[in-house]
């Protein structure tokens, strides 16, 4: 598994979870969807009703599952965890949502993985707060509404064009969230070494965040491998320059690149002259799923500029060029 990928590996939960921050004033960055939740979240305590639905969507490990952690906390209600894939039939969602207490939190990581059954069975839960169950079977069945406790559900996904307009349209909240800028993750490095007990100077932090594509959960393993090359090689001192011999053992350059992202360049530019070229044939030509592509390496890639999304491909910039020290004229392999 590559150390830089945004997404979860199961090594990563107790880490995770050790350094998520729990109130909204530890959460770092994200500014604008702070703020927006600071007051509905206020508004929601004061008139004691549930806060309005959440949907938050984003790459992986930008602090999703965090925010809908620190939105229980700060309502001072219990969270419900679950995910889109282990929902598996209409019954597993009712024994969840009946369990709920009033103004409870039920979070759903990739919610956009429910089926459509189950997603059927979550509309009028989410909009009055009721169940619709069949009771029996053939002609003797019949519905019976179930009345549900207020709750707020906040959902995540990668990205919000992957769920069904009805299931959209039905939370009042939609957060985007951005990557983070060097500076922020210096921030949340600094915190997380605080946390694990790691000593760690600013410049050390900054280059480590320089090198975590915009993405917390990156900057936190990185964190943890750093200091393991530290504590072995350098006493322990994580400088820029030991940040930097590390992470060139691990094969990460300089902007926290691997060598997936570099086959999945070159491979536009030397196969495809550079693009335009569809993401079925890329995936094929580096062996990846399309969905891995576009939901892990290709946003930080779309945010640094180096590719280009367009009507017939993608295009690998100048940038990716200049990056990978070729020249435009010798990017074809015949
Ligand atoms: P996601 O659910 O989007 O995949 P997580 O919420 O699991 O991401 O975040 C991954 C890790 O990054 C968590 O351990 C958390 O500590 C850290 N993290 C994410 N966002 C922030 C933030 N804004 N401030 C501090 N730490 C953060």
């Amino acid at each position: 598994k590559r150390i830089i990928s945004a997404d979860r590996i199961p090594d990563d939960l107790p880490l995770d979870n050790t350094l998520r921050p729990g109130k909204l004033k530890y959460y770092i960055g994200q500014s604008k969807v702070k703020e927006k939740l600071e007051i509905f979240i206020e508004a929601a305590k004061a008139r004691g009703e549930a806060l309005d639905h959440v949907l938050l969507y984003g790459p992986p490990g930008l602090g999703k599952t965090t925010l809908a952690n620190i939105i229980a906390n700060e309502l001072n209600v219990n969270i419900h965890t679950t995910s889109g894939p282990a929902i598996e039939r209409p019954g597993d969602l009712a024994a969840i949502l009946t369990n709920l207490q009033a103004n409870d939190v039920l979070f759903i990581d990739e919610i956009h993985r429910l089926n459509k059954v189950v997603e059927e069975v979550l509309y009028p839960a989410m909009e009055d707060f009721s169940l619709d169950i069949i009771i029996g079977k053939g002609p003797s069945a019949r519905s019976v509404r179930l009345d549900l406790a207020p709750f707020t559900l906040v959902g995540a996904t990668t990205r919000a064009g992957l769920l069904s307009s009805p299931l959209r349209d039905r939370f009042g909240v939609i957060n985007r969230l951005e990557f983070y800028n060097k500076e922020e993750l210096a921030c949340i490095i600094e915190r997380s070494a605080r946390v694990l007990g790691i000593e760690i100077a600013r410049q050390g932090a900054l280059e480590i965040a320089c090198r975590s594509r915009g993405t917390p959960r990156i900057s936190n393993r990185l964190l943890k491998r750093v200091r393991d090359y530290a504590e072995v090689k350098a006493e322990g001192d994580i400088t820029p320059v030991v940040v930097d011999k590390a992470l060139k053992l691990m094969e990460i350059d300089s902007l926290g690149l691997d060598s997936t992202d570099h086959r999945l360049l070159r491979s536009i530019i030397k196969k495809f002259s550079g693009g335009p070229v569809g993401l079925n044939t890329i995936a094929a030509a580096i062996s990846e799923e399309c969905e891995t592509i576009e939901d892990v390496y290709e946003p930080f890639l779309l945010q640094i500029g180096f590719i280009e999304r367009t009507p017939r491909g993608r295009v690998a910039t100048s940038l990716a060029y200049e990056h990978l020290n070729i020249k435009r004229d010798e990017d074809s392999d015949s």
